[in-house]
């Protein structure tokens, strides 16, 4: 007997609301909803959900606003969110994605299309939990145990943490997917179809530009740390890749 999953549902308007209540309590979720984003962080903070599916276009907070908001609240960076807009409008759908959201709806859609992306993120966001607190007598493991490396860049799986230069990157669940990629194979080229299927498990719901949009907020956060260093390589019209040899130093 497991929980039912807990799905925050930020939506100013009843109707869709109702719907989409009604549709995640038939597949077996638990669904709150809540219509101003004021509600939305109150619940929120009493109790992290398990999914957050946010409307853009909220009476008290533009819904990007919102996500930040929760995202910075304890627990937020782990929750999955996922935006509807009103309009099918690539704009939203880039700010959306490079803020980090998980998916990206838009308005008509199908409920069940809906339900059916709340599950693939569910699914894929369901990771071993953290043993760090393990009781007396539980061997630590060790530090270095899950890391990979090159030149710069120390990715930490158990922490899901990459640093660079020694400095920790904040990254979205996406930009460390993709970097995390990037690093286990030096040199390689990764087509979009690739970063598409290999960092989104629902790759036929991501588009090109989705990877895009990704690997130019994780250049913008290796910029800030070594402006003078281009790690990731654009080949036209195919992808991406990770330079082989990098400074030692930052520059
Ligand atoms: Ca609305």
């Amino acid at each position: 007997m497991s929980a039912k999953p807990r799905i925050l549902l930020v939506e100013d308007e009843s109707g869709i609301a109702d719907t989409l209540q009604y549709v995640l309590a038939s597949d077996g979720f638990t669904p709150v909803w809540c219509a101003t984003g004021q509600e939305a962080l109150a619940s929120f903070a009493g109790e992290p959900p398990a999914l957050v599916i946010l409307d853009v276009g909220l009476p008290d907070i533009n819904g990007f606003a919102l996500f930040k908001q929760l995202q910075s609240l304890p627990g937020g960076e782990r929750v999955p969110m996922l935006f509807l807009t009103a309009r099918s409008d690539e704009i939203d759908r880039v700010v959306g994605l490079e803020l980090g959201a998980d998916d990206y709806i838009a308005k008509p859609f199908s409920p069940r299309e809906l339900v059916a992306r709340v599950r693939t993120i569910l699914r894929r966001s369901a990771r071993p939990a953290p043993t760090a607190s393990a009781g007396p007598g539980t061997a630590a493991p060790a530090a270095t145990a899950g890391t990979l490396s090159h030149g710069p860049f120390v990715v930490d799986d158990e922490r899901r943490r990459i640093r660079y230069y020694g400095q920790a990157l904040e990254l979205s669940r996406y930009e460390y997917g993709l970097l995390r990629l990037l690093v286990r194979r030096p040199g390689r080229v990764f087509t979009r179809d690739e970063l598409l299927d290999q960092v989104w498990d629902d790759a036929s719901a991501s588009l090109d530009r989705t990877v895009d949009a990704h690997v130019k907020t994780l250049r913008a956060k290796l910029k800030a740390v070594a402006p003078g260093v281009e790690a990731i390589r654009t080949l036209r019209g195919t992808g991406y890749a990770l330079e082989e040899e990098l400074p030692t130093q930052p520059s």
